[in-house]
């Protein structure tokens, strides 16, 4: 894939890039080992002092790399906009709140007396060069997560970013270095992936984190594991939105939820929700509810206020889309609303928000990730089939389940396999709260102290 910024509003090629040869690629590994050797000696107050000056300027120039954004992907202004903003506050709180994430952890005198020694503590220190390869779909967001507390534990960070959002890659790398952080901390590469390898099996670098589809999941970690390297794997989800009757006098919340759910960033989340899971007793109005808030929304340019959905990121994400939807039909699927361009929309890459039901197994869409505004519709009988059909699916990012009966919410917290459950709400990533999934959706935990431990050496420090 080139390396180039396609206005998916328009189709049209904006700016291309040369991809980095090999000397610049070895100046930039070279400068990341040796900026670790020092960085890893800082305090954390002088790491916090130089995230926060990061944050103060993205806060300054966050309408810019909106446009930036928006341009590159497609997402609405606004959305883009909102997550500038999150980076900003994700930044503040690995800041303030590193040093008590990595805090000396004492074993009890009991236990240290018990393994012969006068004194222990376990100590986090940082591992070293992280390789992140990040995805298009929150350009900002994806990259701060990382390098937020990667940067506060000590490490130093390389972006391979995707191809399409090299203008956003490009800010990323000139952010930190303009707020001050010493050359090599954090560095954009622009590569395509076949440069990924060299860089995994590269001595000088001792990690890898990726967010991104299964496939490129599978790549990195299969030869970070030939090198003996740590990985952290972000991959795809299906979440499931299940809809108990206990919800009923609720249910306009659960719509309106249920579609920012699905619609948001274009439908390109992967803890977008994207099967609606609805109990019978609610299914009718729930469906019917949810039909019309869909094919309400209003499709269009992405730059304009009135915007709900833009166009989906790149010209075969709307193919894969369509051969989805195609594929379901085909088997028997409804088509409830949408299931095609907008018509009024002929440039670009748009998609009308959608809604399918009569979902089987068979069809592809039960299983495979509709990375855009498609949502399925299934019918349940009750908590058992729901929890059942939530699990029948290769992936276990997050979930989202609405009901008000406690016990129901003890059995889906004991039972639904993802890395999150949501009552009465949506699924949302916030720094203090672990992120990642199960199964095919990765491995390894972002955000939080659990995020930022992955990229550390547990070191036991024991006195005889
Ligand atoms: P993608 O094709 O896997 O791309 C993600 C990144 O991986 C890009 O930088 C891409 O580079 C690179 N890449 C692709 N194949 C590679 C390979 N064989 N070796 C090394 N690097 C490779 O994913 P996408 O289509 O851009 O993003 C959508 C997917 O990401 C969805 O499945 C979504 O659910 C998932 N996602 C997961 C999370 C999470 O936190 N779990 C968050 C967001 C998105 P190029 O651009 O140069 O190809």
């Amino acid at each position: 894939m080139a390396i180039a910024t396609v206005n998916p509003a328009t189709g049209e090629t904006v700016k291309t890039f040369e991809p980095f040869g090999p000397d610049e690629i070895e100046r930039r590994v070279a400068r990341a080992e040796a900026a670790f050797r020092q960085w890893r000696t800082t305090d954390f107050a002088s790491r916090a002092a130089l995230l926060e000056a990061a944050a103060d300027l993205l806060e300054k120039e966050q309408d810019e790399i909106a446009r930036t954004m928006t341009t590159e992907m497609g997402k609405t202004l606004a959305a883009a906009t909102a997550e500038a903003a999150k980076c900003v506050k994700a930044m503040r709180w690995y800041a303030r709140n590193a040093e008590r994430l990595l805090a000396d952890e004492l074993p009890s005198a009991a236990d240290v007396a018990d393994s012969g020694g006068s004194r222990a503590y376990v100590r986090y220190r940082p591992l070293g060069v992280v390789l992140a390869v990040m995805p298009w779909n929150f350009p900002l967001w994806q990259v701060v997560r990382f390098a937020a507390p990667a940067l506060m534990a000590g490490n130093t960070g390389l972006l391979k970013h995707a191809s399409n959002v090299p203008q956003t890659a490009l800010y990323l790398g000139d952010l930190f270095r303009r707020a001050g952080y010493p050359d090599g901390c954090f560095q954009t590469l622009l590569i395509g992936t076949d440069a990924v390898a060299g860089l995994l099996r590269d001595p000088r670098i001792a990690a890898a984190t990726l967010t991104g589809s299964e496939p490129a999941g599978r790549s990195v970690a299969s030869i970070a594991g030939d090198e003996v390297k740590k990985t952290v794997l972000e991959l795809g989800g299906s979440d499931p939105f299940i809809v108990m009757p206990s919800v009923a006098g609720d249910l306009d919340r659960a719509v309106r939820t249920a579609v920012t759910a699905r619609v948001q960033n274009n439908g390109q989340s992967c803890i977008a929700a994207k099967r609606f899971i609805v109990h019978r007793d609610v299914y009718d109005d729930f469906a019917a509810r949810f039909t019309e808030a869909m094919g309400a929304l209003t499709v269009g340019d992405p730059m304009a206020s009135t915007t709900d959905v833009g166009p989906v990121a790149t010209e075969k994400g709307r193919t894969d889309l369509e051969d989805l939807v195609a594929d379901a039909t085909a088997h028997g699927a409804r088509v409830l609303c949408g299931g095609r361009r907008p018509q009024e929309l002929t440039a670009g890459w748009y998609y009308r928000p959608t809604v399918l039901s009569g979902i089987t197994g068979e069809m592809r869409i039960h299983r495979e990730e509709a990375f855009g505004p498609v949502a399925t519709v299934y019918r349940v009988d009750d908590a058992d089939q729901a929890v059942r059909l939530a699990n029948d699916s290769p992936f276990g990012l997050s979930s989202n389940v609405w009901t008000h009966d406690e016990d129901e919410q003890r059995r889906f917290v004991r039972d639904i396999e993802a890395g999150g459950v949501y009552f009465n709400g949506m699924t949302a990533s916030h720094p203090a709260m672990p992120f990642g999934g199960v199964k095919r959706s990765g491995y390894g935990r972002e955000l939080s102290g659990h995020g930022i431990r992955e990229f550390c050496n547990v070191t036991t420090v024991w006195y005889g």
